[in-house]
């Protein structure tokens, strides 16, 4: 086997953990874990499970595909799909009973399709557009979305069993559309009754909101990226939730090298060494996902000190100084990781490169090995010994 260049690790006892804490804080709401994008870089079937074993009575992703990945792993709760398109396998999705969304009455007709196919009654949730202008029935077309999905209810096509909708602007609480966005879904919600439907959940929080606004709860809140551990909302969030990142990213030097005064670093030579100094060459770059953003910006922690990276990422490695210390070939640089060891994270990553940390963490992958640890189980130790 070749010697580990570069590797995520994930550490499923924090999700474990993250997700309790969650429960905690939102009870007597139920959790769904967002695990959509292969579980936003983590890996969607082992943090499904942790998720499972800290009490997630919900899954929830974006596509039937992601789904029915759950369910050939083992998963047997309730899963929650919501991102269609036309020519949807909605009979897997009912045979494998999870719940599907629909937005539109085509939907609603394929999914009859769909339960027509499969020879039993779909799981039907319906999300109401309150004002992300993103997925979602209008509001004008919500009355006879949920007039057609009742007569579906009576001719026994499905059971309606989720009312949602999805927050545009809940990582600012003070921000007015939250408000009209509640008032909004709290209007739908009476349209559906109206209607007669009686669904078993309604929803509308994703982690910030289930964090910060305990009036948009409801029945259930989707968390994604508070599962991992990483901040929804920085700057918001009450420090002492107690989230623990679950991952660290991490490679080894490939080689060290004094250069002299002057010096040119990396492509375009966007850096000069001022002085004499040592760099070390880390050997992952855009193309195992570190976002060429970073270039001159971010640090790694190499030999227990942050170091500036040094020039333009390029497609396989990047450079960072070391300020006069040889730590060897070899030696580990940690890109990212929890920040309790002094390394940066997620979200220092995400302020150097002005995106957020759910882009960080669900774009870096490339040719790194990933693998999970259990820091649960003692004999796990995640981010003590060098890859
Ligand atoms: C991704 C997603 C979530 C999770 O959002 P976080 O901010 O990561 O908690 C919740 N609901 C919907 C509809 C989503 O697409």
């Amino acid at each position: 086997m070749s010697p580990v260049r570069a590797e995520i690790v994930v550490d499923l006892a924090a999700i474990r953990h993250n997700v309790r804490r969650l429960r905690a804080l939102v009870a007597p709401a139920a959790v769904m874990t967002v695990v959509k994008a292969d579980g936003y870089g983590h890996g969607a079937v082992e943090s499904a499970r942790a998720a499972r074993e800290g009490g997630a009575e919900w899954l929830g992703v974006a596509t039937i595909d992601e789904a029915l990945e759950l369910r050939a792993a083992g998963d047997t709760g309730r899963v929650l799909a919501w991102l269609g398109v036309p020519g949807e396998d909605y009979a897997a999705a009912v045979a494998a009973d999870v719940d599907v969304t629909a937005y539109t009455l085509a939907e609603l007709g394929e999914i009859r399709d769909g339960v027509a196919a499969a020879g039993r009654p779909a799981r039907l949730q319906l999300k109401v557009d309150t004002g992300l202008s993103r997925g979602g029935s209008t509001v004008a077309d919500w009355p006879t979305l949920v007039t057609e999905a009742h007569a579906g209810e009576a001719r026994g096509d499905w059971q309606v069993t989720g009312v949602w909708s999805h927050f545009a602007c809940s990582d600012e609480p003070a921000h007015p559309a939250n408000d009209a966005q509640e008032a909004a879904f709290l209007d739908a919600l009476a349209a559906a009754e109206a209607a007669g439907l009686r669904p078993e959940v309604r929803h509308l929080a994703n982690s910030a909101a289930a964090i910060l606004r305990p009036g948009a709860r409801f029945d259930v809140v989707r968390c994604g990226l508070a599962s991992y551990g990483l901040d929804p909302a920085p700057g918001e969030t009450p420090p002492d939730l107690g989230l623990r990142p679950a991952m660290t990213v991490r490679a080894r030097l490939a080689l060290d090298k004094a250069v002299d005064a002057g010096a040119g670093v990396s492509y375009g030579h966007t850096w000069h060494a001022e002085r004499p100094t040592t760099l070390g060459l880390v050997p992952v770059g855009y193309g195992d996902g570190v976002p060429r953003h970073a270039g001159n910006t971010a640090e790694v922690l190499v030999a227990g000190r942050r170091r500036p990276v040094r020039g333009r990422i390029c497609m396989d490695q990047l450079v960072v100084d070391l300020d006069g210390d040889r730590p060897g070939a070899g030696a580990q640089a940690v890109l990212f990781g929890p920040g309790v060891h002094g390394e940066p994270t997620a979200q220092d990553w995400a302020e150097a490169c002005g995106t957020i940390s759910y882009e960080i963490v669900t774009r870096i992958g490339g040719r790194m090995q990933r693998h999970h640890v259990d820091t649960d189980t003692p004999t796990d130790t995640p981010s003590e010994e060098a890859p």
